[in-house]
């Protein structure tokens, strides 16, 4: 026979530097199902580095111990926010993501280096520092229009699309007079200003959607006035997605991939995804979802008759 967990309330802290609508209804959702919620400004936590015992300090106090950490560290604090992380983790505190997951996924570079050794699809995509380098550069990536992107990039603001070979290395030139770290991709033509959102929860796919650009924009980001409907996935943008989460371990992640002709093409793995856009695309509570998978995660698993008697 098997016993159900007693439910009890968790404490919880999310870490994130905006009331934003994400923020919002994480409070809202775990406050419902009975939990203490604490928001916690990333940027004003600090810390004693010391070989006792790791300890955040809040506003002149020292945090307690969280049953679980919900981080959402913004692009802008990634260095800081994961060094806050990391003390959580020391504490051996339940992170929904890890510090070195969150970390490897904002860096475009790195996480396109850590997909590909997975053999997970992506566009092809191409590195380089020096000028000197620009032509050869264009060259691995081929003879079509090319996507020039900057390594920091979020909502589709560094992104642009080169239609020749002249035009991608003026962007090139521009992006590295300004000293800006980018990244070069074949364009995907066929995706036709489409993307899809996977969301990954523990190790599911539990919602996605179809975000589509306005106008003649190539980028679908929300942000950049793209729309968003709920679609169907094959098993393979399923599979593709799943692992491209489990690359970084992420508890909590969204994926977004193009179709190509050839398959599925991962373009990132956000370890903040934003819940408005998801949860009103696709009427899915992915907040209770997330609080569905820390309860398993962190509550006292039930006592079986087996092991006590
Ligand atoms: P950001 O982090 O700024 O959102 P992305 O890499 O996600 O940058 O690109 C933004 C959008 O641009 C994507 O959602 C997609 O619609 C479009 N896009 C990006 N890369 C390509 C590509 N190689 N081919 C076709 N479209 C692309
Ligand atoms: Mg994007």
């Amino acid at each position: 026979m098997k016993l159900a967990a007693p439910a009890r309330s968790l404490r919880i802290a999310v870490l994130s530097r905006e009331d934003n609508h994400s923020t919002r209804r994480l409070v809202t959702e775990g406050e419902e199902r009975g939990h203490t919620i604490e928001v916690i400004d990333t940027t004003r936590c600090y810390m004693a580095i010391n070989t006792l015992a790791p300890e955040v300090h809040y506003d002149g106090t020292r945090l307690p111990r969280y049953d679980a950490v919900i981080p959402r560290i913004g692009p802008s604090i990634t260095a800081y926010g994961t060094a806050v992380l990391r003390q959580f983790e020391s504490l051996g505190t339940h992170c929904v993501n890890g510090s070195a997951g969150i970390t490897a996924s904002r860096d475009k570079l790195h996480a396109h280096q850590l997909l590909a050794a997975r053999g997970i699809g992506m566009p092809q995509t191409a590195f380089a520092a020096s000028p000197k380098d620009t032509d050869n550069l264009i060259g691995l990536v081929g003879s079509g229009p090319l996507v020039v992107k900057l390594l920091e990039s979020t909502q589709g603001k560094g992104v642009v699309l080169a239609e020749t070979r002249k035009a991608a290395q003026s962007v090139i030139d521009a992006f590295r007079g300004l000293r800006a770290n980018f990244l070069v991709q074949s364009f995907v033509k066929e995706a036709a200003g489409e993307d899809i959102r996977c969301l990954v929860v523990d190790g599911k796919v539990v919602a996605a959607m179809k975000r589509s650009a306005s106008g003649d924009d190539f980028r679908s980001n929300l942000h950049r006035g793209g729309t968003a409907k709920p679609v169907r996935i094959t098993r393979e943008e399923r599979d593709t997605a799943l692992r491209a989460a489990r690359v970084f371990n992420l508890g909590l992640a969204g994926v977004d991939l193009l179709r190509a002709h050839d398959g599925p093409k991962v373009l990132e793995v956000n370890s903040s995804p934003g819940l408005e856009g998801i949860e009103l695309a696709t009427g899915k509570n992915i907040a209770a979802l997330l609080y569905d998978a820390i309860e398993r995660k962190v509550r006292p698993a039930p006592v079986r008759k087996r092991r006590t008697a």
